[in-house]
């Protein structure tokens, strides 16, 4: 749509719903290298939305990744197709700039005649028709849990499991600070609703592949820390993804490893991509230290505490530069003490 028609302002609970219920036919997307939120947020708003009758593509840039294989309905998310779907609604979730939903996703979905923006990145320009942006929420699937109960829509098994893999999964297992009562009560919601908190979790986290362990050593073997304490980072070669045969989700949360460092303010991992393009993963404890505000000077985006950037290789250079970003902020904010 075009520029002047976008709307800065967040919709109403009851104007995204209005869209639901007035249309039949929808695709819901969310961004390239998709994570638990990612996944479980197309899951429940899509379950819902069919146990509502209606017609549902569950389409992502880059399919199904294998660690979230054990949702029951994964099944549904599938590849783009070539040709554009004959939608009415497409539904955006998750995901901080429409670029990041991959050009295959979006020429999929380029017949919708309405875009839905529900995500909770505070850097999400609000691209959509209607946006419903809460940077409050520490994942987009609690957003959805408070829209399907609001709205009072169908809360489908599929769509319960979801939402608390989503949530789980964005909050480190429900430990980050944007985990509030709101989220807890949302968990006890869903066990009363006959989420099977044992099996989940143990299919969330106890499942790694062998090879992502092989990850881990290698990367172990790259590990840094700056001179002060305050920054620790580690280094993935695309020689690694050959060598141990990986998957893009086999890196996912290791960064978690080095952010439990004592001392360490914030944690980054520099990963080369197979195109040469590298991606940059960071993490904060601190909200003093703010890594979307670094990762916005790189065109990438994100949370105050956990944030991510795309940009040109080579490797080295990549980590200069940003390690350098990293510095400058840092050096500001030192005057006042750490601990
Ligand atoms: P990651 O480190 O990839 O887990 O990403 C951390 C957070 O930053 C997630 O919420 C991502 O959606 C977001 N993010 C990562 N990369 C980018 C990017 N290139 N542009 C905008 N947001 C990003
Ligand atoms: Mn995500
Ligand atoms: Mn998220």
């Amino acid at each position: 749509m075009s520029e002047s028609n976008r709307s800065p302002e967040n919709a109403t609970f009851e104007q995204i719903g209005e869209v639901l219920r007035s249309h039949h036919s929808f695709v819901l997307l969310s961004h390239i290298r998709p994570d638990g939120d990612a996944i479980g947020s197309q899951l429940a708003l899509g379950f819902a939305l069919m146990a509502m009758g209606k017609s549902v593509r569950l389409i992502n840039e880059d399919g199904l990744p294998e660690n979230m294989a054990f949702l029951s309905g994964s099944e549904r998310i599938e590849l783009p197709p070539a040709v554009p779907l004959d939608v009415e609604v497409a539904i955006a979730l998750d995901t901080a700039t429409k670029p990041r939903l991959g050009d295959a996703a979006l020429h999929a979905a380029s017949n919708a005649g309405i875009w839905l923006n529900i995500d909770h990145h505070v850097s999400n320009p609000k691209y959509g028709d209607l946006n419903l942006i809460d940077s409050t929420s520490p994942a987009t699937g609690q957003i959805l849990y408070d829209l399907i109960t609001r709205l009072d829509l169908p809360l489908p098994a599929e769509s319960r499991d979801a939402i608390y893999v989503a949530v789980s999964t964005d909050t480190g297992s429900f430990q980050y600070p944007s985990t509030t009562a709101k989220t807890y009560e949302m968990a006890a919601d869903l066990v009363r609703r006959g989420l099977d908190v044992g099996t989940i979790n143990s299919q969330t986290y106890d499942e790694n592949p062998y090879r992502r362990l092989e990850l881990m050593r290698a990367l172990l073997n790259t590990l840094e820390r700056t001179p002060d304490g305050l920054v620790a980072h580690w280094t993935m070669r695309d020689q690694s993804r050959i060598d141990l045969a990986l998957r893009p989700e086999d890196s996912e949360g290791l960064i978690d490893v080095i952010r439990a460092i004592r001392g360490v303010q914030v944690a980054v991992f520099f990963e080369e991509l197979p195109d040469g393009k590298i991606r940059v993963s960071m993490r904060s404890k601190d909200r003093r230290y703010d890594v979307c505000q670094i990762a916005t000077e790189f065109g990438g985006g994100g949370h105050a505490l956990a944030a991510g950037i795309r940009m040109p290789g080579p490797i080295e250079e990549a980590k200069t530069r940003v390690l350098k970003a990293i510095h400058r902020r840092f050096d500001a904010a030192k005057p006042s003490p750490l601990s």
